[in-house]
């Protein structure tokens, strides 16, 4: 069998592999990334690009207050019983000097959403803004040739293809018909779309778990760093002990990696292992109850050859993955794309009722926090969903998930089923299959307190951040508003989720725990595939990118401080990477 010899072997091509990588090269190690995908990205590519970093630099530069202290305190009553202070104490450390070193040292920057709320503010140390930053737009010629390998963002979420930007950029095209400002700024980009069709067949301007991945990508190539494609790790390869490489498949054949300093597992977590989901999530007892956005090579791969080399893996959070509701939308090509839910639960003039006709949940809460409430509706035994509902001129006015606002027509969502339409509420609960009477008395009752701006039921537009994802010109209450004018519309959802929280144990330099808690010698695990420290709470925007990349940064320095690897006379022979 072909072997090749490294310093660190990094399995999976999302943010915490590339993190892992980029830090380990410019720590002066040979890296080889090995992704068993065609394509580079994984889930990451498809994210909003995200990232959860308490204190960052883009936040004191904008003179926000916050400490460690408080993100640690927020973060001790959001994970509770499973809140690993080493492990968040690394994380709250080495999160702000990530951030640093890759904006310093990489092509890697970011931008700050200084009103992107925590995702529970009135809890202690919570924060109203501030602690989330996304990749900054990147103009994904910089990448040549390599950007076939990109993994594009999830079609349902462009727009025809093209990225917008989840900040300030998504407000303009919500506006486009109503600001001058907007309509300039979206034709802009539309144009300048049109001109990347043209020339390369794709959009060019990159954003958010895009343009991630694209300055990731274009930092590592810049180093150097070969990113093998169509490379799957099988196995392990242990010494006395210790984690000295892996077995990875290529089209080639299997080939060795010899890895001198060890190996990162950064495989993206189990989102789409239908044993583990059935074995987790209680919702999918065959394991196909769920639909996950998550690309399909995301199959618990590193979850398994840790296992076989003695690796913990935490399975005991209340919520084993981050929870998201989709929607299926039907493609032309007979296949079925997964559209998720992020902001359009907030808007005013939409509620959530399940199939019941009830509400069961301040639906302008986090996605995580929606699906826990859908759960907990949900009877025994009968499948998980719930149907958004909305009137037309809300709908017009800000679509409802794969829908667009006006001026995009409504005739190929109602003709391919996705959306559902009633002239009167009746006429839409028989067409949507939403019990009629219960339905009827429940967007009656929900209207008689919506016409003030209240929600006494269940709070819409009572924390900073409902009224974040709300419509501020909305008053006195952006998250509400009537549910009246017919005709009447729903879309259904179902459960998803965006990674998993469940994943191997690990100590606070990445490195993987056994079962008594002590490190298997060289190797590591950053993204989804190390057990979340968030223990299975959502606190806020980009809580699992944050700490992939955070655990990547740290695995990588733990290994240019910690040469104890076997020297090279005894690897094999082989050609160095
Ligand atoms: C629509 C959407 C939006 C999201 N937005 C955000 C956000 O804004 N902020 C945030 O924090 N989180 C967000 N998430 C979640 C986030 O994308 C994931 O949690 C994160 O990308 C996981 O990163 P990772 O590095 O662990 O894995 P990934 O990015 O999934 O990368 C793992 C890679 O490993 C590869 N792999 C698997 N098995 C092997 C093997 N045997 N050998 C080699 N390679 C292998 C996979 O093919 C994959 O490419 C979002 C998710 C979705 C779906």
């Amino acid at each position: 069998m072909t072997a090749i010899v490294t310093d660190t072997l990094v399995v999976g091509s999302g943010a915490g592999g590339l993190a892992a990588a980029v830090t380990a090269r410019l720590g002066g190690l040979d890296v080889i990334v090995v992704e068993k995908e065609a394509q580079f990205g994984g889930a990451s590519a498809r994210s909003g690009g995200w990232l959860w970093i308490p204190c960052n630099p883009h936040a004191r530069a904008a003179g926000m207050e916050d400490t460690p202290a408080e993100a640690r305190r927020y973060l001790q009553h959001e994970a509770a019983n499973h809140f690993d202070g080493d492990r968040v104490d690394a994380f709250l450390a080495n999160g702000p000097e990530m951030v640093s070193f890759f904006e310093k040292n990489t092509a890697v920057k970011f931008v700050l959403g200084p009103a992107f709320s925590d995702y529970h503010p009135n809890a202690p140390g919570a924060k109203p803004g501030g602690r989330s930053i996304v990749a900054e737009p990147f103009d994904g010629r910089e990448l040549g040739p390599e950007i076939k390998r990109l993994r594009p963002p999830l079609p349902e979420i462009t727009f025809l293809g093209m990225m917008i930007g989840s900040g300030k950029e998504l407000l303009h095209f919500f506006n486009v018909t109503r600001s001058l400002k907007s309509a300039g700024y979206v034709g802009m980009l539309l144009a300048r779309y049109a001109r990347d069709l043209a020339l390369h067949g794709r959009a060019m301007r990159l954003t958010n778990g895009n343009a991630l991945i694209g300055r990731l990508v274009k930092s590592a190539l810049d180093l150097g760093i070969p990113i093998r494609t169509s490379s799957g790790l099988r196995e392990l390869i242990v010494r006395d002990g210790r984690v000295v490489g892996g077995i990875v498949d290529t089209s080639d054949g299997p080939i060795e990696i010899h890895a001198r300093r060890g190996v990162v597992l950064a495989a993206g977590g189990f989102p789409r292992n239908v044993e583990r989901r059935k074995a987790l999530y209680p919702h999918a007892p065959t394991g196909q109850e769920h639909f996950s956005p998550a690309p399909p090579g995301n199959t618990g791969d590193g979850l398994g050859v840790a296992e076989r080399v003695g690796a913990a893996i935490v399975t005991d959070y209340p919520n084993p993955a981050a929870w998201a509701p989709v929607s299926r939308v039907p493609r032309r090509d007979g296949s079925t794309g997964l559209f998720p839910h992020f902001i359009d639960r907030a808007k005013p003039g939409v509620i959530a009722v399940t199939p019941a006709g009830e509400r069961f949940v301040n639906e302008a809460n986090s996605y995580h926090d929606f699906m826990q409430g859908l759960f907990k509706a949900t009877p025994k035994g009968t499948d998980v969903r719930a149907f958004l509902i909305t009137d037309h001129p809300t709908l017009r006015r800000y679509g409802l998930g794969f829908v667009k606002p006006f001026p995009v027509p409504l005739s190929p969502y109602l003709g391919n089923g996705y959306l559902k339409k009633g002239r009167t509420l009746r006429d839409l609960a028989l067409a949507a299959g939403i019990a009629p009477e219960a339905f009827d008395a429940t967007v009656r009752g929900y209207n008689d307190t919506a016409r003030r701006g209240e929600d006494p039921a269940f709070g819409r537009g009572s924390t900073a951040y409902n009224r974040y994802l709300g419509d501020p010109d909305v008053k006195p209450n952006p998250c509400v508003a009537p549910i009246e004018t017919g005709p009447f519309y729903a879309v259904e959802v179902v459960p998803g989720e965006l990674g998993t929280f469940a994943g191997i144990r690990c100590d606070a330099h990445a490195r993987v725990l056994d079962a008594t808690g002590t490190p298997i010698a060289g190797l590591y695990a950053a993204g989804n595939d190390a057990a979340s420290i968030m223990g299975g709470n959502y606190p806020g925007g980009g809580i699992t990118l944050g700490p992939a990349m955070t655990f990547g940064y740290i695995a990588a320095r733990h290994m240019e401080q910690n040469p104890v690897a076997p020297s090279d006379e005894e690897l094999p022979q082989g050609t160095r990477a």
